[in-house]
């Protein structure tokens, strides 16, 4: 437990650092540009911070809370309680077309935004690209190392798994960095501010999504080695260098081309 804020004791299991920095969330918030009639989500509202000045601009507002008291302050909100949609549950377990479908606007995609509990924030955001078909866009706070992660190209240290994944799925674009004294209680970490938009057309031809992160965590768990022995298993050198690929190689230095054309050839092969 930490120091209260407005009344409420942030709970370390929920990852609750709340945003108390107006420039912060004003500029968070026009990143976001919400506009009435969209069909815009909100991960981990806590007390408010990024809820209250997204109600002031549009009618409707569906959020998602794991901590019961945080969702009954919520339906008691003084001002905006008849605007917001209340799921009291883990986003992790979510199934956000369900959401989608059940909104006021089922014909409209999700935008989905929040400051994100950091403990649970790359499962998270694995979860949401499986529902990538019914997002329009995605804005989250996150530590500024997982930002760096779904931003970053072959040859970059924060290159991996998720870069890869998230690459795949969505255009990622950083957006602002912000620094621990914007939250209360500040985390230990920096964070940053991410756009992400899911593509219409993926930008490389996968056959089973399935396999390209089964080989990207191949590939990866063991990142300091080549290639032709991270994936001896599914790959033997020849096929490898029948991609064009050097079997020596090590997964930080592969596009997201090479990891299409590797997890094709072992969806290929598995028939
Ligand atoms: N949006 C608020 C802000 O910016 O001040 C709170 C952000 S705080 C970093 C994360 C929020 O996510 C908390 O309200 C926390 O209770 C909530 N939360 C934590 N785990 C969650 C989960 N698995 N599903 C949904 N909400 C969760």
């Amino acid at each position: 437990m930490s120091k209260t804020h407005l009344g409420h004791t942030a709970r370390k299991r929920f990852g609750q650092n709340f945003l108390h920095d107006d420039y912060v969330i004003e500029k968070i918030v026009n990143a976001i540009h919400p506009q009435n009639g969209e069909n815009l989500l909100e991960i981990g509202p806590g007390l408010g911070a990024l809820t209250d000045p997204v109600c002031e601009r549009v009618n409707a507002l569906t959020v998602v809370e794991l901590d019961r008291d945080l969702a009954k302050r919520l339906r008691h909100h003084p001002f905006h309680a008849d605007k917001l949609t209340i799921i009291e549950q883990d986003a992790l377990t979510l199934d956000f077309a369900a959401v989608q479908q059940q909104s006021r606007f089922p014909e409209k995609p999700l935008r989905v935004f929040g400051n994100l509990p950091y403990n649970i924030s790359t499962p998270l955001m694995f979860h949401l690209f499986d529902f990538s078909n019914v997002i329009m866009d995605m804005h989250f706070m996150l530590q500024k190392e997982v930002v760096s992660r779904l931003a970053a190209g072959p040859g970059n240290r924060n290159y991996g798994r998720l870069s890869v994944m998230a690459q795949y799925f969505c255009a990622v674009m950083p957006v602002l960095e912000v620094p621990p004294d914007a939250f209360k209680p500040p985390p230990k970490v920096d964070s940053a501010v991410v756009r992400l938009v899911p593509h219409k057309q993926p930008p490389v031809q996968v056959d089973s999504v399935t396999t390209l992160e089964r080989v990207c965590a191949q590939a990866f768990n063991q990142r300091r080695k080549t290639i032709r022995n991270s994936l001896k298993e599914c790959l033997d050198e020849a096929e490898l260098a029948s991609l064009g690929l050097d079997p020596g190689a090590r997964a930080e230095t592969l596009s997201l081309q090479n990891f299409a054309d590797i997890a094709n050839l072992v969806n290929k092969k598995e028939g």
